[in-house]
Order: structure tokens, then sequence, then C-alpha cells
């Protein structure tokens, strides 16, 4: 049986360890360090949303707007669209 305490990798920061948790995104396993540094990022909100909006619509495949970087943004047109398409 696959145990789910197994050590890995981050799949952001590449360091070893045990607790992950699901990126709102993408579809990294992140830790709880890069969790928290997701949940300061500006656009964390708007890719919960969208995550959130695709699922309510049955959608469970949804890979998420995308990391666009600690520093990064995710683009106007892509936010536009979305907002138009899911009625954010
Ligand atoms: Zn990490």
């Amino acid at each position: 049986m696959k145990q789910l305490t197994e050590q890995k990798e981050c799949d952001r920061c590449k360091k070893a360890t045990n607790i992950f948790t699901m990126s709102w995104f993408n579809e990294d396993f992140i830790c709880m360090t890069c969790n928290d540094e997701e949940e300061k990022h500006p656009d964390f909100e708007f890719a919960k949303n969208v995550e959130v909006a695709y699922t309510r619509r049955g959608n469970m495949n949804y890979p998420g707007v995308g990391y666009p970087g600690k520093d990064g943004r995710i683009s106007e047109e892509l936010k536009q669209a979305l907002i138009e398409e899911l009625g954010l």
C-alpha cells in the first residue's frame, strides 16, 4: 500500500518533505512553505475562485490557471477570459 506520509520532493521548491497539499494554481503537490507563499500571492483568491467555479460546473479535471511564479501575475487576458466564461 502506498503510504501518504512518504517522503517526496515538493514540486515547486524541490525540498524533501512529507506533508503536501495541492496547489490552487496548478497540479503541483507543494510543501507547507510553498503553500504559505501561494496564499500570499495577489492572484491566489482569483485562482481559487476559478477552481471552485469549475468544480461547481462538474469539471473536476481543470488543471488550474497556472502558477505565474512568486513575483509573477496571471495575465490580464486570461483573467478577463475566465471572468467572462465563468461569470466571476
Ligand atoms: Zn515547496
